[in-house]
């Protein structure tokens, strides 16, 4: 049973071209893809020559020209849709800006301080510099994360140097400051564990359990991984390699017994499964990949090539494609 959205309030909703009544048969469609198409002409940038050479003959492109395609059309699929439904994506972006602060602290201070052989080039206590930057900012994440960056806008080294030696000290010893546990900044992937995502059954009903014991089960059509803050979601998007322009996106291919070589069959897991990717073939790293330059609509439409019911599959129609991941022996 679908649930009635109580507080949705009706508006008037106009699109900017053709009426929504044109949406739902061929005619309109077919009138909504010209559109398109002068909509991506406008943009001079011969886009829509090469959709068209596409369309006329899809199977001449290999693989990797394919992505390319995908990640070259899909932008404007995504400005041309924000403009057909009068939509503005500035919220969604403030709050994946706000995770983009995070993701600077990570990646400029904390993974510096997490490599194995750096060595700090300042020599203060934890507890003094744990005071100076107490009396910087207060320390939740986000402030700390604002703090950095100001830090690098300014080219201050000193404080680059102390806010990097007080990384070390609580990467080195979480003990110091507990609270950094919860910190996306601090989140480190876990070596893997077998059947780090298992089913389990309640009766009739099944639930995917994840790493944390968390149980995501199916409520209707809500299937999503609500358990995950946006920073999680984030950091995980971040956590992908983007492997198609490699093509080793084994999440989407499988991973083979031989590299870039079908023929030779996929491999097996340590649980003896076969590690053949997504069953849909789902543009995974494209979806990533638009995802983290901050195209969201844009990473749904890779996500719908083939999967436009995604809406009813929800977050993960199934495990196959962890399983087949590049990242074999840490947490996927
Ligand atoms: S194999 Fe893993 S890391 Fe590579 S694109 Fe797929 S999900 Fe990302």
């Amino acid at each position: 049973m679908i649930r009635k959205n109580k507080n949705h309030k009706a508006k008037k909703l106009r699109l900017a071209w053709l009426s929504y009544a044109d949406l739902h048969n061929r005619e309109g469609l077919l009138q909504l893809d010209q559109l398109f198409m002068e909509y991506c002409a406008r943009q001079r940038t011969g886009v829509e020559q090469r959709l068209l050479a596409f369309q006329s003959s899809p199977d001449r492109l290999d693989q990797q020209r394919y992505s390319e395609l995908i990640i070259e059309v899909s932008p404007h699929i995504e400005r041309f849709l924000l403009q057909l439904f009068r939509l503005d994506t500035q919220v969604l972006s403030d709050k994946y800006q706000d995770g983009n602060l995070r993701l600077i602290l990570k990646n400029k201070f904390v993974e510096v301080a997490y490599k194995k052989f750096f060595k700090p080039d300042l020599d203060m206590s934890f507890s003094s510099v744990h005071s100076w930057l107490a009396s910087q900012v207060p320390l939740h994440e986000s402030d700390v994360a604002r703090f950095a960056i100001s830090i690098l806008n300014d080219q201050d080294d000193v404080a680059y140097k102390r806010l990097l030696l007080w990384c070390y000290y609580v990467s080195r010893d979480p003990t110091l400051f507990p609270e950094a546990k919860a910190w996306y900044a601090f989140w480190r992937p876990e070596k893997n564990i077998m059947e780090a995502v298992g089913v389990r059954s309640h009766g009739v009903d099944y639930c995917y359990v994840s790493d944390n014991e968390i149980e995501n089960g199916r409520d209707n059509f809500d299937c999503v991984a609500d358990y995950k803050s946006s920073e999680e979601v984030h950091t995980q998007n971040h956590y992908c390699l983007t492997c198609h322009d490699k093509q080793v996106d084994y999440c989407r291919s499988g991973f083979y017994q031989v590299k870039r070589d079908p023929d030779q069959g996929f491999r097996r897991d340590a649980s003896d499964m076969l590690m053949s990717g997504c069953p849909l073939d789902e543009k995974i790293s494209e979806m990533h990949w638009l995802k983290q330059r901050g195209f969201h609509v844009a990473a749904l439409v890779a996500v719908m090539i083939d999967n436009p019911m995604c809406a009813v599959t929800g977050h993960r129609i199934c495990y196959d494609c962890m399983r087949s991941c590049i990242y074999q022996n840490k947490s996927q």
